[in-house]
């Protein structure tokens, strides 16, 4: 089959990569001028880095398997993670329970009330259940709302922010359930996060290579303006090639794009199926806006911290040379200062120099001695389909990887669920849908 992706994130390249292993003809057409959707990279200090900060968990089982496939296992390094939680001017580490039995913001019942409920979660599989049910309405119940608004709360806003109060308990569930699992010794163990050194990018460039090597075709810095269909039965698509616009055959379409996109490209599915269109433009997503800056010396002892006062301009600071050495980066230190916005926020308006001044004052609460001298560079990012908003109701608008329309597959990050999206389920959705591909055929 002549198979055509439409996007060359891991999604688009792990489909390719199992499309080809399966004798298929593989064209991957990508609008940006480089690979890897959010995981595309710039450089450094003479490194490849992620523009969106990146790191995986130990129960990312799929990812690892892939890595290891492709030969970069001895690259895959693991290291222990240090996060802390900025609240009140103060920093408390928040890595291992006794952590959390030193959170002098709640109460003594309440910590002993928060650790108990992460057990609790950590012990249910049974995730089903918290369908329909709103994470705030489920852990006020049980750690009460001091533990709510002091530890929980700034998670759910750090993600989805106005939407917080919204969002649906089964992607909590997720969230506790997956991390504790990555936890080497249970939930008294400590954490450890796993990087591929030289970035992620080295793991979307073996992709590519492996497809183009076995006879695929990937071509970047091309959009795909309509998905084309005869008869209920996906053709191909149209593309604009040397100024001309062009259609390109296919037996078979994924689209690894965000849903609105996906719907915009084939607008026949509102008389085909309205309740499968109308399902695609009712996702919404949260926009990720990320400033990075290089400097000179460390801003922190920690790699990950979350900022839970209500009037901080952003929410996490990822500090990625406090979990991969400095020396990688000539010597640079780089914090990523991380933000979840609805589109029409103001603040996606204000370039890097603008949004930097908004966030000095802040900045001082985490290393009161920080000075713009210490800016080596600084680089703004920004993605529109950052992450889905799933809400409560969020299972009954999920859309199947079958279009309604013959050969056409969706596989994008509204379709990881309950899990949180990331790299690992993006590369397991891809080798899915070519499991549906190689299915159509047989
Ligand atoms: C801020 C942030 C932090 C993250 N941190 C982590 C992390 O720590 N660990 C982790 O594992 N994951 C993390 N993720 C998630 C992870 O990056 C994603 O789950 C994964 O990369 C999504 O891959 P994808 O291929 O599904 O989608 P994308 O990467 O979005 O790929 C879709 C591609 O389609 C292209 N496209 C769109 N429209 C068209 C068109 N019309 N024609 C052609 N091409 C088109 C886009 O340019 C894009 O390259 C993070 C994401 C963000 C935003």
């Amino acid at each position: 089959m002549k198979v055509l992706i439409v996007g060359g994130g891991v999604a688009g390249l792990a489909a390719g990569y199992e499309l080809i292993k399966s004798n298929h003809e593989v064209t991957i057409i990508e609008a940006g001028s480089i690979l890897g959707g959010q995981v595309r990279t710039f450089e450094i200090g003479g490194q490849q880095i992620e523009s969106f900060y990146h790191h995986l968990f130990k129960s990312d089982v799929t990812i690892i398997e892939l890595i290891n496939e492709l030969g970069l296992g001895d690259d895959l390094i693991w290291h222990d993670s240090s996060t802390a939680i900025n609240t009140d001017n103060k920093i408390y580490p928040f890595a291992s329970p006794f952590d959390l039995l030193r959170f002098d913001q709640v109460s003594f019942i309440t910590r002993i009330r928060l650790g108990l409920a992460a057990l609790w979660l950590r012990k249910n599989s049974n995730w089903h259940k918290y369908e329909g049910i709103k994470a705030q309405d489920w852990i006020i119940s049980k750690v009460g709302r001091d533990g709510y608004e002091k530890v929980w709360e700034p998670l759910l806003s750090a993600k989805f922010g106005a939407h917080a109060s919204n969002v649906s308990m089964a992607w909590f569930w997720g969230k506790i359930y997956l991390r504790f699992a990555s936890r080497d010794s249970g939930i008294f163990g400590g954490e450890q996060l796993g990087y591929l050194r030289g970035s992620f990018g080295r793991l979307v460039e073996r992709l590519a290579n492996k497809i183009i090597s076995s006879g695929g075709e990937i071509k970047t810095s091309m959009s795909v303006n309509n998905i084309l269909i005869d008869e209920g039965k996906v053709t191909g698509v149209s593309t604009i090639e040397g100024g001309k616009l062009v259609n390109i055959a296919a037996d078979a379409v994924i689209a690894t794009i965000p849903s609105g996109v996906f719907a915009k490209l084939v607008p026949e599915l509102a008389s085909l199926d309205p309740d499968y269109f109308a399902k695609l433009n009712r996702i919404q997503y949260q926009w990720a806006s990320v400033l990075v800056l290089v400097l000179d010396r460390p801003l922190s002892a920690y790699y990950w911290m979350t900022m839970t006062d209500k009037d901080c301009p952003f929410v996490v600071t990822v500090e990625h040379t406090n979990f991969v050495p400095h020396q990688d980066y000539d010597g640079k230190h780089i914090v990523y200062f991380s933000n979840y916005t609805d589109p029409q926020d103001p603040i996606l308006d204000l370039s890097p120099d603008e949004l930097l001044e908004t966030y000095v004052p802040y900045i001082k609460r985490i290393n009161v001695e920080f000075s713009r001298d210490w800016i080596l560079e600084k680089w703004l990012f920004v993605d529109r389909a950052g992450q889905p908003i799933v809400h409560s109701l969020y299972h009954r608008d999920i859309v199947s990887h079958h279009s309604p329309v013959h050969g056409l597959y969706l596989a994008n990050t509204t379709q990881i669920y309950p899990e949180d999206r990331g790299q690992n389920y993006s590369i397991r959705m891809g080798q899915r849908v070519a499991s549906l591909i190689n299915e159509q055929v047989n």
